[in-house]
């Protein structure tokens, strides 16, 4: 099994010497995205000459999408083990897959679902020293084109980062299967996505900033991070549309390439900042972790985020969209009450303590996190009086 990996001293100069910290940018080796795809998934995988395949799926995922891609594996002479995905990416689920694949002899990880089972995928590809396959059947996140997977214990509590030497090999995106899924999914990647900008913005003109793996953004991630969001302003309400109607057009492709392909190459090489920080902030708050999704709380933390840096424009454009897509911009629309100082007290601290935060261009303390989140919730309701009613109370009912 392969020993754990991290990039920071990787890419950090060596000791005593003048140089700088270099600027890195890494990606998946390839992304393919398209209505069906799913079903050619065997003939990509010969670009990759696996023989044998360890698929990991829910046993959902085994019975709809892995029963969709079979047919192709059998055509391109390529053999399958099934694992099934118990739901948590912990150390224990990995170890067992790892182990059951191993004894297989499988030399390449296909991972078909939602994030947890795209990052335990990584996590066992890395430990089996062979190449991962992601085949992502949300656009709700940015994981499946990282480098790294987010472990939890098995109670499903946040434990801390993964990193992997080696990106995805491939990533296949069915813009069908999106098309299928609740348009809850897609709107919440898209408030991660939409972060993907303005955090990389942060890093990039902060000369201490640093980005996940430990380096300088470059231009080019921060570049697809803008475009990611222009992305989103120009066809995010349109792409919403297309999901309510299970149907896949230009704007939904659009989005799930912003959601999944720019925003992922965008933050990793980009960096993050307070939005994503905050965001790490608001599941200490159990009723919150159970009933909202990551990319809804990272929607909050961005607007937290460019208040706190005094971008007031930024921040009401950027709630004014999220409001007419149906992400959450004020703090009883992710059942929080804002005098609630036990509640908010916890978000600040956690979200304080999270290391890139300090990418951040002040010296953010707890109360500097208190004030924003507290001036954002007021921007929020101002903006949701005006623009939010109708997009929101469509999409969830708090
Ligand atoms: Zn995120």
């Amino acid at each position: 099994m392969q020993q754990s990996f991290n990039p920071f001293p990787v890419y950090a100069p060596a000791e005593g010497s003048e140089t700088k910290l270099p600027r890195v940018f890494i990606a998946p080796q390839r992304y393919v995205q398209g209505e069906g795809v799913l079903e050619q998934t065997g003939q990509y995988l010969q670009l990759l000459r696996v023989k044998r395949c360890g698929v990991l799926a829910s046993k959902r995922g085994m019975n709809s999408q892995v029963t969709q891609l079979t047919p192709g594996l059998v055509k391109a002479g390529v053999e399958m083990v099934q694992g099934i995905f118990g739901g948590e990416c912990s150390l224990s689920e990995i170890e067992l897959h790892a182990h059951n694949f191993k004894a297989s002899k499988v030399d390449c990880i296909v991972a078909v679902g939602g994030g947890k089972c795209v990052d335990a995928g990584k996590a066992i590809a890395w430990r089996l020293a062979v190449p991962v396959v992601v085949v992502p059947t949300l656009a709700s996140n940015d994981a499946p084109c990282s480098a790294l997977s987010i472990i939890y214990t098995d109670a499903g509590e946040t434990q801390g980062p993964e990193w992997y030497a080696d990106g995805p090999a491939l990533v296949v995106m069915d813009t069908a299967v999106v098309a299928s899924a609740s348009e809850r999914y897609l709107v919440a990647g898209m408030g991660d996505a939409m972060a993907t900008w303005y955090e990389a913005r942060v890093c990039l003109d902060n000369p201490l900033g640093i980005t996940t793996i430990g380096a300088r953004p470059t231009l080019a991630a921060c570049a697809l991070g803008e475009i990611c969001a222009h992305t989103l302003f120009e066809d995010g309400i349109a792409a919403a549309q297309a999901v309510l109607n299970n149907t896949v057009d230009t704007s939904l492709d659009k989005v799930v390439e912003a959601n999944t392909l720019l925003s992922g190459l965008g933050f990793e090489s980009g960096g993050i900042a307070a939005a994503h920080s905050i965001a790490q902030g608001y599941p200490s708050i159990e009723r919150v972790h159970a009933n909202y999704l990551h990319g809804e709380m990272v929607a909050m933390g961005l607007i937290a985020q460019l208040v706190m840096d005094s971008k007031n424009d930024e921040a009401r454009k950027v709630a004014t969209f999220f409001a007419r897509v149906g992400l959450p911009i004020h703090l009883g629309q992710l059942s929080l009450d804002p005098e609630d100082n036990k509640d908010l007290d916890a978000v600040a601290e956690v979200a304080t303590a999270f290391p890139f935060m300090s990418n951040m261009p002040l010296d953010v303390t707890q109360e500097v996190v208190r004030t924003a989140i507290a001036d954002a919730h007021k921007l929020g309701v101002h903006v949701f009086a005006n623009e939010g009613d109708k997009a929101y109370q469509r999409l969830h009912t708090v």
